[in-house]
């Protein structure tokens, strides 16, 4: 077993289109994409050493749409990949991809390059949804690339499901989700709309040509989605991610769990336990910079109660919850006071559980994670 896993994450930034919803750093101009494979190249082989170890747990496509690359453009990152670094035997290896690009021959190349689970951006099986969110496929494309890839062998599938999207109701959620189990997937991602200012979604918001979903009407949703995967055999791990027992995303729960990894690509983030760093998020200068041989990225060393505020924020978001005695370690090591009646009345309130020395947080307590988590942050001025 490999105790000390690191992990490496491609930020493939371009689609075909652009959701109405979507704020994350991507391209719809596929003119520069042979240039930025390059790119990436080159940013592998500058920062090959950032991990310490050269030995990967774990790869991950994301983007943007990694599967807008052809498979020539993913075999010779691969290629650089494996030139590296020691990829673990039995490391995941996830593309994201969406439905319109998996054709069969697509996904049979992938697999063959070593690609073993895709994450699919599916978000719904209504095709009005589709529409309203701009995606570029529907449900049909969908469940087929779902089946093809299944039936190519590729066994570990994960699906995004969007709820709270205007004008749906409950009885429009138990489809989707429905549908989403039914294909028989390992794993499901359940976001929450959210609308964020600089998209079309945002533009529309503040003009009042769009209404938000009421914020009860989120919870419902949320608590809904919880109680229907949960009883369906599938494991809230993390607020918003859920799997069949053994099939929880190593990629992501490495995020969760702290681990380091080592980001590639134009906004592409890195952490190495003592400080993160952020690739610029704009394709052209990021070229430019990686092809004069710099890492175009901006670094924050953590102090002492930025990293143990990381670990309440990411660990209260997952089934394993926050290691107590860790915890009373780390405050202590910087002489600031426990948290001991905040999470007094976290229990009280019926928001979280202690088991085994492990804080977790329950019910209602798993909607509002992140309010509880920035109740106990310490602030550098305040010990
Ligand atoms: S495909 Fe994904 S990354 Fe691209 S615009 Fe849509 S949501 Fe954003």
């Amino acid at each position: 077993m490999n105790l000390n896993p690191v992990h490496l994450y491609l930020h493939i930034p371009f689609c075909h289109q652009a959701c109405h919803y979507c704020d994350f750093h991507f391209s719809t101009r596929m003119a520069g994409k042979s240039e930025l494979v390059q790119s990436l190249i080159k940013e592998i082989e500058l920062q090959k050493d950032y991990l310490g170890t050269r030995q990967l747990s774990t790869v991950y496509f994301g983007g943007g749409t990694p599967s807008t690359l052809s498979l020539s453009e993913l075999s010779s990152i691969f290629e650089v990949i494996h030139r590296h670094f020691d990829v673990e035997s039995g490391a995941e290896i996830t593309l994201e991809a969406n439905p319109e690009d998996l054709t069969p021959a697509y996904i049979q190349g992938l697999k063959q390059i070593g690609v073993n689970r895709l994450s699919i951006g599916i978000q719904s099986f209504h095709d009005d949804n589709l529409r309203f969110l701009n995606r570029n496929h529907d449900a049909e494309q969908s469940v087929q690339a779902i089946r093809d890839a299944q039936a190519i062998g590729i066994s570990n599938i994960s699906i995004d499901i969007i709820y709270g999207i205007p004008g749906n109701d409950v009885g429009m959620l138990e489809h989707d989700l429905a549908k989403a189990v039914g294909t028989g997937v390992q794993h499901i991602s359940a976001y929450s709309l959210t609308i964020e200012p600089k998209t079309v979604f945002g533009h529309r918001l503040k003009k009042g040509q769009l209404q938000e979903s009421p914020e009860q009407n989120m919870a419902d949703y949320f608590e809904y989605t919880h109680q229907f995967l949960e009883n369906k055999g599938f494991t809230a791990y993390e607020t918003s991610n859920f799997a069949t027992p053994g099939n929880e995303s190593r990629h992501n729960s490495s995020y969760w769990k702290q681990e380091s990894y080592l980001g590639i690509g134009p906004a592409a983030h890195s952490f190495n336990q003592t400080s993160r760093q952020w690739n610029v998020a704009n394709n052209a200068a990021y070229v430019k910079q990686i092809t004069q041989g710099n890492i175009p990225a901006e670094v924050e060393i953590l102090s002492p109660e930025n990293q143990i505020n990381e670990y309440i924020m990411t660990q209260l978001r997952t089934h394993w919850g926050v290691d107590l005695g860790y915890l009373r370690e780390r405050f202590q090591s910087i002489q600031a006071a426990f948290p001991e009646e905040e999470i007094v009345s976290w229990i009280s309130n019926g928001y979280a559980v202690i088991s085994e020395d492990r804080l977790k947080l329950v019910g209602k307590g798993k909607l509002i994670a992140d309010r509880l988590s920035a109740e106990i942050f310490i602030l550098e001025d305040s010990k």
